[in-house]
């Protein structure tokens, strides 16, 4: 395959190491590149387009908004994002919303949460207990959080405020909090996508909302990646049947259109008053439009139930066709978001799996992802698998294990 012209971008900054494609557009679990070379997508832009790509559905009603109005600024009301606002409030058992336009700046929000939180409680130093292998995005306050050296590397000095802890251990949790009667927060992922599609634990989550509610802490989950129906249920943590008490979302919530959002129950939705946070962009009528669409349409198609039932298939797949297979360590994830991890850096296997007509990313060196759209019928979570195997298989058998 060579790469086509519009796979070149000398005038954008160098951030990505991209693979040699330029997409041109999509329908449903398929995109085209602009040579007209047709891939079946099991990434959904990094967990992002829910609905696929131009859903019969959202299209027509996204258009009827550009033309009625896009952007209008905060000074306003929008009723949309109050009915937005509302319905996730419902989904999650929570109360309060803040719109913003990514993942970060969710994030970003959280933690002013917490911080601020502490202070109105007279704690003048707060410090807020995060994940080892957390991504939480790439501002300095949350590429501080973030636990991945190279995330953080160039960008030093980090904020100070946070106490890292391993996933998955309330003793070790509650052994490096003793003593710090400054701590506010807990803030981590249900399922760390980009630190290699590592679940918390169902007890852990239970554990932690009980010792956050002993100690008066906020519980904060980063469900930008995990939730949204991802998972089988509207958010991941609901399998543990808890409610944090702080939740930021983005990726999947608006199928594509730029969004992130803090949900907030009783003890974090009043923290903020007017002045203390905000954004030109955050909660325009446009994204707004686009997130209760993305939600109605997700009801209206069952497509919560069907990410939990097409996610069992295809990761009960995998894990058949890749039993006993040496290099293989794990199949795990919940739902649609399944992470493959395997003995040794697997990076080459996205331009391998592209140039198949899959698309797909590792995340943390070692572990193939999957994060395709909840419209994925069986039969292409068969055919994911029916690609993706053999090209682990030879993989596995052309790389010397480590
Ligand atoms: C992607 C991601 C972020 C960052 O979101 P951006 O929209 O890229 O800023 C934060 N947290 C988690 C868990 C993510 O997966």
């Amino acid at each position: 395959m060579s790469a086509p012209a519009e796979a070149a971008s000398p005038h954008t900054m160098n951030t990505y190491a991209r693979l040699p494609v330029a997409m041109e557009r999509g329908a449903g679990c398929r995109l085209w590149d602009v040579n007209g070379n047709r891939y079946l997508d099991a990434l959904a832009g990094i967990a992002v387009n829910t609905l696929g790509h131009a859903h019969p559905k959202l299209v027509p009603a996204l258009q009827e908004q550009v033309g009625k109005l896009i952007h209008c600024c905060n000074y306003y009301h929008v009723p949309d994002a109050e009915r937005l606002a509302a319905k996730l409030a419902a989904l999650s058992g929570m109360t309060n919303v803040f719109f913003c336009n990514s993942g970060l700046e969710a994030n970003e929000a959280a933690l002013k949460l917490a911080r601020k939180y502490g202070h109105d409680k007279g704690i003048a130093n707060p410090q807020i207990v995060v994940c080892e292998k957390a991504f939480h995005g790439r501002s300095i306050a949350t590429l501080s959080a973030t636990a991945n050296p190279k995330v953080q590397k160039g960008f030093e000095p980090l904020l100070p405020g946070f106490i890292r802890v391993p996933l998955n251990d309330i003793e070790a949790l509650k052994k490096a909090t003793d003593g710090h009667p400054d701590v506010v927060a807990v803030f981590f992922e249900t399922i760390q996508g980009e630190g290699g599609v590592n679940p918390a634990r169902a007890e852990y989550l239970r554990q932690l909302r009980q010792l956050c509610d002993e100690r008066g802490w906020l519980m904060m989950i980063d469900e930008v990646q995990c939730g949204m129906g991802r998972t089988g249920k509207w958010f991941a943590h609901q399998w543990a049947g808890i409610t944090p008490d702080v939740m930021p979302l983005a990726k999947g919530l608006a199928s594509g259109v730029p969004v992130g959002a803090v949900v907030a129950g009783p003890r974090a939705a009043h923290i903020f008053q007017p002045g203390n946070h905000g954004t030109t962009f955050g909660g325009n009528p446009l994204a707004m439009r686009a997130g209760v669409e993305t939600i109605r349409i997700m009801e209206e198609e069952g497509l919560v139930a069907h990410a939990g039932e097409v996610g069992s298939h295809l990761k009960e797949a995998l894990q058949t066709a890749l039993d006993g297979t040496a290099g293989v360590k794990e199949v795990r994830g919940q739902g649609l978001l399944i992470g493959i991890e395997l003995d040794r850096p697997c990076g080459a296997l996205a331009l391998r799996a592209l140039q198949a007509g899959l698309l797909i990313s590792v995340t943390a060196e070692r572990v193939v992802r999957l994060a395709p759209p909840l419209i994925l019928t069986q039969a292409e979570a068969d055919e994911i698998v029916s690609i993706l195997v053999p090209l682990i298989k030879t993989f596995l058998k052309e790389k010397a294990a480590p």
